[in-house]
């Protein structure tokens, strides 16, 4: 194409709501054939809420929220936000100070709370790291979270996961018609997560996605990339979070939410201003129209 075909491109872009980074990037936006979509973020809101608690035998809801909310309060993860204000709300108070706050991507958050060394994240994770399993009450508490597409969190202090914090998110209203139309346009889609098996399955039929790539952690999401790479795919990777740099940038295109982290927005290609993913839709219309027809 010539260089003021692309340069029409890119301003139609800025039209429709997509950030172009340079013109050739419309040349990738033309040829994948494969999208790999992140999840929490991108195609759901994740504006996450706290809508359950449960808790072990001999241990109040109330302490659970407190030293859940504390080391959450910390988290810049949506699953910790919606932990803190909702125990904020629930307890109708302030969350006590945390000390040595650490995040371990894709697993969880610690740190101390009242002299209590306290953990809260995925489930397996607690249970690995303290060689501890969980109570029955917390496994069935989890199943049952992960069979409606839910997120269990599990807390725990002293040594032992002592609640689960139960927290859902919502799928974006414009995110099945973009699949659908991704499809029609020749385009595999692929649900790519950190969070569980069941609810990512449950997230993927309510959009009509069929592959769907589950407990992955973030460090490997860009394995996937790279593997799909390998097996001859062009791959756009549409993301938002800190944990999608790597495979944005890996991608042959990436695509950054505009409603996401700034770390994200940086390593992609194209930016989806208003976090609508039919944006995607219309840059992949744009780019083979540019292209197509100049050529
Ligand atoms: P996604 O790929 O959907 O954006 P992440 O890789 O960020 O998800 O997180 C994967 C999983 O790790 C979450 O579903 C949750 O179980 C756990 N997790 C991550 N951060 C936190 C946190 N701050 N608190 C509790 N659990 C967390
Ligand atoms: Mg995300």
């Amino acid at each position: 194409a010539t260089p003021t075909a692309l340069l029409v491109g890119t301003g139609r872009g800025a039209q429709i709501g997509v950030l172009i980074k340079g013109p050739e990037v419309l040349e990738s936006t033309r040829v994948v054939d494969t999208i790999v979509l992140d999840k929490t973020g991108t195609v759901t809101t994740g504006q996450m809420k706290l809508v359950d608690v449960i808790t072990v035998d001999g241990v109040e809801v109330a302490e659970v929220l407190r030293f859940a909310g504390a080391v959450e309060d910390a988290s810049e993860h949506p699953i910790g936000q919606a932990i803190a204000s909702g125990a904020v709300e629930r307890l109708d108070a302030q969350l006590p100070a945390v000390e040595g706050f650490t995040s371990t991507q894709g697993l969880g958050v610690a740190g101390l709370v009242d002299g209590h060394a306290v953990a809260a994240g995925r489930p397996a994770w607690l249970r690995d790291e303290w060689s501890q399993p969980l109570d029955p009450s917390l496994a069935a508490a989890t199943d049952a979270a992960e069979a409606e597409g839910r997120t269990a969190v599990a807390v725990g202090w002293d040594g032992a996961a002592r609640g689960v914090l139960v927290v859902s998110d919502t799928v974006k209203p414009t995110s099945a018609q973009a699949i659908t139309e991704l499809m029609a346009l020749g385009l595999r889609p692929v649900l790519l997560t950190g969070d569980n098996e069941r609810a990512a399955r449950a997230v993927a039929a309510e959009v009509g996605i069929d592959e769907v790539i589950a407990e992955v952690l973030p460090a490997d999401k860009v394995a996937v990339v790279r593997r799909l790479q390998d097996e001859g795919r062009t791959v756009g990777f549409v993301g938002d979070g800190v944990n999608d740099a790597a495979a944005l940038a890996a991608a042959d295109l990436g695509l950054a939410m505009g409603t996401g982290t700034d770390v994200a927005i940086e390593a992609s290609d194209l930016t989806l201003v208003r976090g609508d993913l039919r944006t995607a839709v219309d840059a992949i219309r744009l780019s083979r129209r540019t292209l197509g027809t100049i050529k």
